[in-house]
């Protein structure tokens, strides 16, 4: 039953210690599925050139969603975060690039979408902040920690994207 309690992939830590290209966990929430915008937000990092290297729908069960969001357990949001975000399936996005960590955070704009600024995900596609659409790490670690939380090591893929010499110099 503990079985999502997985220590980061020892791949993952050769590759952080190789200091290469960065990584991220983004999810699409709950309600970004059930409002079809699964597409819309993965089309998002796709264009701006992070390359997917992980992706599944998934049922979150909520010892995990505990586990996501310990650093927030004394907020007086977190027993309805968690509920919101076991409420239906997500969308587990991994993606790796060059500073996709921050790039990702800009993409995906303030936690509260009446904040966020407009060209963002939330700030186009959100009111409310505890319906923020969608997730992303806040460090290069945390990248790590949730990518590990969320995803088996063999469901990581890496791949040669042949776009990539259209993309950097
Ligand atoms: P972010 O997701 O932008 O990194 P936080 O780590 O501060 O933001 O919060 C995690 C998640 O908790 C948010 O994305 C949001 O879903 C929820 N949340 C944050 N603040 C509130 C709040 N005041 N009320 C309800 N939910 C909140």
């Amino acid at each position: 039953a503990l079985s999502f309690r997985r220590p980061v992939a020892p791949s993952l830590r050769v590759y952080a210690a190789q200091g290469e290209s960065e990584r991220s966990y983004v999810m699409v929430k709950p309600d970004g599925v059930q409002r079809g915008l699964v597409g819309e937000i993965i089309s998002r990092f796709e264009r701006k050139g992070f390359q997917l290297i992980g992706l599944k729908l998934f049922k979150t069960p909520k010892e995990l969603a505990e586990e996501h969001y310990g650093e927030l357990k004394e907020k007086p949001f977190y027993g309805k975060l968690v509920a919101y975000i076991i409420s239906g399936p997500v969308v587990c996005i991994a993606l790796e690039g060059p500073g996709i960590v921050a790039s990702a955070r800009k993409l995906i704009g303030a936690t509260n979408p009446l904040n966020a600024e407009p060209g963002t995900i939330r700030g186009d596609l959100g009111i409310d902040v505890g319906r923020n659409v969608v997730h992303g790490s806040d460090s290069p670690e945390n990248g790590l920690r949730e990518l590990g939380l969320w995803f088996d090591d063999d469901e990581l893929i890496q791949w040669d994207q042949h776009m990539t010499p259209w993309l950097k110099e």
